[in-house]
């Protein structure tokens, strides 16, 4: 009998030590910057095997992820991203809004109440204070009592913090006062010693000693338009065309270096090096790594999509994260990692591309569409600042003064919108306090309400038509349409099968995924959906 009772107790002890859930060393998180999700394929055959061929290889890519919200810009991209949440009710609307609160714009991760911490500048003055909602990195740290590191690292400060959470470790974003890393007082008193000893191999000095110039002879990219197309900006130093001559850059030399592929490769030396010197992944606990790749964002707007310099800039990227792969199977082990892929928005293409492959017409010089909307409501109720600000495609009303002159706010609200939709480029503009009624598709109609915040947002949004909107020299991105709301998210190692789908999935999906993965609660905002295809049974 007592045999049997000591035979069952071993039986109890093995159930529960296999029941143990196992847990990754490092959640690395990396967001590429304004990465379309053809960008994957677009440039396939260049990849070499170790980087993005061997993610979409051994790992699960989700073909359909969609930004579910608009505008979708940097800040609100990696809100959401990691709060598995959206504008409405995140906080984060835009990368700057305008405030009624305040009178004045306000940048996503300002905090005056904090002071920057590895420079004089005050480019450091940043913290998470107006992202209302948790993060997943956040419920990581609190469901292991704080014992997990989490830690955020860009090349732009919203790219960093965000990401990071309110309970992080530190965030370091880039500061083009000193040329290094830096973070805020929210954060920590004084920089560690392994982030002082990387900064001081200065080896931003080092990559602006050299051109940039393309990886292989210009004539194999054939993926991209002529390297000299007038619609992209200059080089500061040269022209649109390689080499961009950055050894010759004197004045703004680090503004000038996020827009080169070494602002990529700089990102991903200084991850490694936070892995070192915090020993992330080394300590008994899940530890958290959020990396975002900002260069490819300042490029893609710089030249567009659809530039040799684009087409360079995912090739070298390629390396740097085939660099990343091994070097993490190296120091933690093949499978003892999870990472995911995404970006924080897409990009439309160049609006000289669009004209030139007949996307859209050449649009006769209509007055400027502020202008135009001001002089439509003076018309129809006489002088007075009705209107405040014009924001992230959304027109904020003085609703103080309206109530003072006793407006009628819904005339007021009618004749903005007339006007708007006058504009040859605007096809729609709607009442934001009446979104549920607004008669568009339910894809777009549900985008502009997950993007209306009722206490930041303003009161009109308008739309443009497909293309339209853009700039005439480079790109830009921020519409509803799926060349800005296409994305890529790629999940790969620790509990992650290899394999893709087409099921429609969305940003917020994200974090809940990453929840589940790891057995911790979801983000305090989360409104995603775990995404079971992509976890091993
Ligand atoms: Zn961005
Ligand atoms: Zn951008």
């Amino acid at each position: 009998m007592k045999k049997l009772f000591f035979g069952f107790l071993l039986f109890i002890v093995a159930i529960a030590s296999a029941q143990t859930p196992a847990k990754p060393k490092l959640v690395v998180g990396i967001v590429v910057d304004q990465m379309r999700w053809d960008f994957l394929y677009r440039f396939y055959n260049r990849y070499e095997t170790g980087g993005f061929k061997r993610l979409l290889g051994q790992g699960f890519s989700c073909e359909n992820t969609f930004i579910p919200y608009t505008p979708a810009h940097t800040a609100a991209g990696h809100a959401c991203v990691y709060t598995g949440s959206v504008p409405a009710l995140n906080g984060i609307i835009g990368n700057t809004w305008y405030s009624k609160e305040l009178g004045r714009s306000v940048y996503c991760t300002e905090d005056s109440t904090v002071k920057t911490v590895g420079s004089n500048s005050d480019e450091g003055e940043m913290s998470p204070l107006n992202l209302w909602a948790s993060t997943v990195s956040d419920e990581l740290r609190i469901a292991t009592n704080f014992k997990s590191k989490t830690i955020g690292i860009a090349l732009k400060d919203r790219g960093s913090i965000l990401p990071a959470g309110h309970t992080a470790n530190a965030a370091y974003w880039f500061d083009n006062a000193s040329g290094g890393w830096i973070t805020s007082t929210y954060y920590m008193q004084a920089m560690p010693n392994w982030m002082v000893q990387f900064n001081n191999r200065r080896l931003p000095d080092e990559y602006m000693k050299k051109s940039w110039n393309t990886l292989y002879p210009i004539n194999t990219y054939t993926q991209s338009t002529a390297d000299d197309k007038s619609y992209e900006h200059s080089f500061p130093t040269g022209t649109n065309s390689f080499p961009h001559q950055a050894e010759k850059v004197s004045a703004n030399k680090y503004e000038i270096f996020r827009a080169t592929p070494y602002g990529n490769t700089y990102t991903l030396e200084t991850a490694k090096a936070a892995i070192e010197g915090e020993n992330l992944g080394g300590r008994g606990v899940t530890d958290f790594l959020a990396v975002s790749f900002s260069s490819t964002d300042y490029i893609g707007h710089a030249y567009g999509p659809n530039s040799v310099e684009i087409e360079d800039t995912y090739l070298r990227l390629d390396k740097d994260f085939s660099a990343l792969l091994s070097y993490l199977d190296t120091k933690l082990g093949k499978d003892q990692y999870l990472v995911f892929l995404t970006a924080d928005h897409a990009v439309a293409h160049n609006t000289g591309f669009a004209k030139e492959a007949r996307l859209i017409k050449p649009s006769p010089n209509a007055p400027s569409l502020q202008r135009s909307v001001n002089e439509a409501v003076k018309n129809a109720f006489g002088d007075g600042k009705y209107i405040l600000a014009f924001s992230n495609y959304q027109v904020h009303l003085n609703n103080e003064l309206i109530a003072a002159n006793k407006i009628d706010r819904e005339a007021l609200k009618q004749t903005i919108i007339r006007a708007l939709i006058k504009q040859p480029e605007i096809f729609s503009a709607v009442d934001l306090e009446k979104v549920q009624s607004a008669n568009l598709p339910d894809m777009v109609r549900q985008s502009l309400i997950n993007g209306y915040n009722q206490k930041l947002s303003g009161e009109v949004q308008y739309l443009y038509k497909p293309q339209y909107g853009g700039y005439e020299k480079g790109a830009a991105h921020g519409y509803w349409n799926p060349y800005d709301s296409h994305i890529p998210l790629v999940w790969f190692g620790w509990k992650i099968k290899s394999g893709k789908m087409n099921r429609e999935v969305y940003m917020t999906d994200i974090a809940p995924t990453v929840a589940a993965l790891l057995q911790i609660q979801m983000p305090n905002a989360s409104v995603g959906k775990v995404i079971e295809e992509v976890i091993a049974k």
